[in-house]
């Protein structure tokens, strides 16, 4: 379609977000880096480990982060293998449970006569 009349067109600024290329945006409840980092540290110092998620950006997939307890700037998609900067972050935390160092005391009855 040609437009007769060009200088009526008005551009609408109000679309950014809806590009041809989709960007799939971080998942809900995702924190910015300086955030998840705190929160990261915090978990670290108690003595846990942490793996980042990250919501790929190019296909949507879910990632978890290879290395443990460590931010990096970029990171390869698991399932499209883009090399993306995902600015938003999830995190993971391993919760060990460990067995008890102590033998669970056993119920004995009392009587051996
Ligand atoms: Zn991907």
């Amino acid at each position: 379609m040609i437009l007769k009349n060009p200088d009526t067109m008005t551009i609408h600024t109000g679309m950014k977000g809806w590009c041809s290329t989709m960007v799939y945006p971080p998942r809900e409840g995702d924190l910015t880096r300086e955030a998840i980092r705190a929160m990261a540290n915090d978990v670290i110092a108690h003595g846990m480990d942490v793996w980042f998620k990250f919501t790929c950006p190019s296909c949507g997939f879910r990632c978890t982060a290879e290395t443990k307890n460590m931010l990096c700037d970029t990171y390869e998609c698991f399932e499209c293998k883009e090399t993306c900067t995902p600015q938003y972050f999830g995190l993971l935390v391993a919760v060990l449970l460990r067995p008890s160092p102590e033998p669970i005391p056993q119920s004995t009855n009392g009587d051996t006569a």
